[in-house]
Parts: structure tokens; sequence; C-alpha cells
């Protein structure tokens, strides 16, 4: 049932559309300017520089006009703050640029700025700025995320260096089983199995405090969104070298598990597969311990995988599983278990 006032094409005008849901979640951050002024106003400490980021979501195409708009505002937050925790950067503002389909009714709009205004606030993410206008094609949403590191700090792709320790925070291959979950797969594993896959894949954890505690430890960085194999191979290609890893060694949840020893086919969609949002980076083999003590000061795991080996030979692939088919068979047998 809707109401008159939250009847599509009820929406206030721009300015009032802007003092009423967005100016309130730029509140806490002075140079905002109470989005009343053309411009936001950024400070970056001395000897650091701005790391900046920016995604797009397009309604059918990364997301389903239905969902949830607290969940579109919290995911597109959590992948651009993701991409700043993979370059240790410290969360400063964000701007967000919207085309709303005229039909956008109120409450959906209330409940896409709760969302925004929650995630803003437990990442300490400002709104300072941004552009409505509304459009006849489907809802666009943008969103910039501004941070600071340390110049010259930053781990880039490009960074890895050959005999490099490879690790990966969290779990693997939560977001490309939530995504199945999502399309009603998976149907025969447990419900809190099912739930906690889905929930990882609609809103993931980027680890910001990961990034701040790893600085200075990492020679290169990335998140995982593409799946690990293409992440790891963004990594390798920007820097000229091939990695080897090992997929026993890839940490992944219970949920992920039990969907293994059910189903072994599912191996390659876990290792291939995105939405992971954890950080994937390399470093000295000898910092392993400084890593792993700093990340678990933080209360998220790390874990080594592999090491990163001399360039491929030419159309060779630049990265290996070493023990796939191993891996596989193992699986199949309904031998496999992680912990
Ligand atoms: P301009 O005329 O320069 O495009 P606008 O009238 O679009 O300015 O915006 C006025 C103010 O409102 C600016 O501070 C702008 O950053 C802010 N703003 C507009 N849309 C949004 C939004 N969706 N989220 C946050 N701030 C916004
Ligand atoms: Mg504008």
């Amino acid at each position: 049932m809707t109401d008159a006032a939250d009847s599509p094409g009820s929406l206030p005008g721009e300015f009032d559309l802007i003092a009423r849901y967005f100016a309130p979640i730029a509140a806490v951050f002075p140079g905002a300017l109470g989005l009343k002024d053309d411009v936001a106003l950024l400070d970056v400490a001395p000897g650091h520089q701005m790391v900046a980021t920016t995604d797009a979501i397009v309604a059918g195409v990364h997301f389903l006009a239905d969902d949830p708009p607290d969940l579109i505002a919290k995911k597109l937050v959590r992948v651009n703050l993701s991409d700043l925790a993979a370059k240790g950067a410290k969360p400063l503002a964000c701007l967000l640029a919207l085309a709303l389909p005229r039909a956008t009714s109120p409450s959906w709009l209330e409940a896409f700025a709760k969302g925004l205004a929650e995630d803003c606030a437990s990442f300490a993410l400002p709104l300072a700025g941004g552009d409505t206008t509304a459009t006849d094609g489907p809802l666009t949403l943008v969103l910039t995320a501004l941070g600071e590191a340390p110049r010259g700090q930053v781990p880039l792709r490009s960074g890895a260096k050959v005999g490099d320790r490879i690790f990966v925070s969290g779990t693997i291959g939560d977001g490309a089983l939530g995504l199945e979950v999502a399309r009603a797969g998976l149907a025969e594993l447990a419900a809190p199995l099912r739930s906690h896959l889905l929930r990882r894949y609609r809103i993931p954890e980027p680890k910001v405090q990961l990034g701040l505690a790893l600085r200075g430890l990492v020679h290169a960085a990335i998140d995982v969104s593409d799946g690990l194999l293409a992440d790891l191979g963004h990594i390798c290609a920007a820097s000229g070298v091939a990695a080897d890893i090992q997929a026993a060694m890839v940490p992944m949840s219970d949920a992920v598990q039990i969907a293994l020893a059910r189903d072994p086919a599912l191996l390659a969609r876990v290792l291939a597969g995105g939405d992971d949002y954890e950080i994937l980076f390399t470093a000295e083999p000898g910092d392993s311990d400084r890593i792993v003590e700093a990340a678990l000061a933080v209360g998220v795991p790390v874990t080594g995988i592999g090491f990163i080996a001399s360039p491929p030979p030419d159309g060779a692939p630049n990265v290996r599983v070493g023990d796939l088919k191993a891996m596989e068979t193992v699986l199949r047998v309904g031998g496999y278990r992680h912990f």
C-alpha cells in the first residue's frame, strides 16, 4: 500500500531533497559546508597523499531495482572502502552522484539514506557532496571515496617482487557462493549457512583497519572483487611476475567448505568467483610473523597461500594453482576439511 505522500513522482525538489536526506549525513564533516556550497573542502595530513576511487552501479546491471535500498547504499559504500582498504588508506570523505528515475518514491530514498548514514558513520566516511539528477533511464549511483595514506607508501598492483609471499585476509568464496544463494541456488545447504553466504555477498565487510595495520609491510595489494585468481593475475600482470598458490591453503569459511564437500565442482567458482572484498597482498616472507600479528591485533586473520615467482614464458598463465587436481580428487572422495 502506498499513500499519496509516498507515491512515485512525489519527491521534493532537488534542494529540499538534499537538505532532507543527505545534509544530515554530511553534518559531521565541516568541509562539506552543510551541502550548501558548490564544493567541499578537504585537508590531507602533512606527508600524506590523497587516495581516490569511484564506483558506478546501475539498476538491472549491478543490482536489482527491488533490492532493499539500505543494502544498495551499503554495498556501494563498502565496495569503495574496500579499494581504500587494500591501499592502506584512511577514509576521509565521499561524494555521491545519483540519477533517480522519476518514479522513485520518498520511502525508497528514506531507506537508501538510512543505509548510507549508517555506513558513513560506522566507517568514518562522511558524505562531503555530490550531485542529484532525474533520469528516464535506470537508477544509477556513483560513489567516490577519498582517503589518505603516507606519501609513497601506497601498495600498488605493480609492487610484487619475485620471492614475495602471497597472503589473503579472511575467507574466500563466500561472495561467489552467496551470489549463487541469491539466485536461489545451493538450496540443499542448511539455512544458517545459506544466510551466512548471502550476507557476505550482499553486505561485504571492507578490511579498512587491516589495511591500516599493514602499512609499511606490503609490497603489492588489491582487493578481491573480480575473484582470487583474476585479482592475483592483475598483480602479476602489473608487476611482471608469476604466482604459485596452493588451493588447499586458501582460507574458506565453514559454509564454503561444507558446500564444497557436497559439490566438489564448486571449487573453481570459489577460487575464480568475485565479491569477497578481502585484501590480497604480497610481502617479504621474513615479515610473515609481523604481518600475522598485525592482522590478529585488528581481529582479521591473514593466510599465506603461496609465493611470487619469475615471469612466465610468453603465453603461459601467470597464476598457477599447484594442487588443483589433487584437491579436486580429495574433495570428490569426501576427505577434505580445512581446519
Ligand atoms: P551544483 O549546482 O554545483 O551542481 P548542486 O545544486 O547540484 O550544485 O548541489 C548543491 C550542494 O548539494 C553541493 O554541495 C553538492 O555537493 C550537494 N549535493 C547534491 N547532490 C548530492 C547528493 N546526492 N549527495 C550529497 N551531496 C549532494
Ligand atoms: Mg549539481
